[in-house]
């Protein structure tokens, strides 16, 4: 009975600096993930002509003075076990709120790495759109050893989904809007 307040209280100082840590960053994900046993492999999807290989490493894209609203992407990458898969690589492209890709530099184009619990998260812009297309995030996810998958990103809202054909609603994010800007959640499962 006696060391019940004094663990409490360790339990607490503990406890601390993860929060703050996570608070400081404004990473709000939970230390695992929710889903089912066996939750479904993200579809692959066309990457499209404007890859640019050798991204920079980089969280966030956005630009000294960057117009458009901000947006922050994270998630998961989890195994089809729904396991985390801790330092998996994600490398993001979109294009400028402009609806144009930089084809000659490496705007709006970075890689970053997911943590030891699998997590991943990205700042960035809330891409414009161009013909054709509706409003989309371009993303490589491999995971430590095993294959690239390769796939896009979408908004719920975006009216062109019904007539996108590459479209796919499995690969809608789920957003919710913060102050000033979109934040985005999609876990990917990959093998
Ligand atoms: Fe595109």
């Amino acid at each position: 009975m006696y060391s019940t307040p004094r663990r409490r209280l360790l339990g607490a100082a503990l406890a601390l600096p993860f929060v703050s840590i996570h608070a400081a960053s404004g990473q709000t994900l939970p230390l695992t993930p929710v889903c089912g046993e066996k939750p479904p492999p993200t579809p692959a999807q066309t990457p499209g002509p404007f890859y640019t290989p050798d991204s920079p490493r980089r969280t966030s894209l956005v630009e000294p003075g960057a117009g458009g609203e901000r947006l922050v992407v994270s998630g998961f990458v989890l195994s089809p076990r729904c396991t985390p898969l801790a330092n998996a690589l994600l490398d993001f492209w979109h294009c400028d709120t402009a609806g144009d890709y930089d084809n000659s530099g490496f705007r709006y184009r970075g890689h970053l790495f997911a943590d030891a619990q699998g997590r991943y998260r990205l700042e960035t812009i809330v891409p414009g759109e161009y013909p054709g297309r509706t409003r989309h995030i371009h993303v490589k996810v491999q995971a430590p050893g095993g294959r690239v998958l390769t796939t896009q990103l979408y908004f719920p809202d975006d009216p062109r989904n019904r007539s996108d054909w590459i479209y796919r609603p499995e690969l809608t994010m789920r957003v919710t809007r913060e102050s000033g800007r979109r934040d985005a959640r999609f876990d990917f499962v990959v093998t």
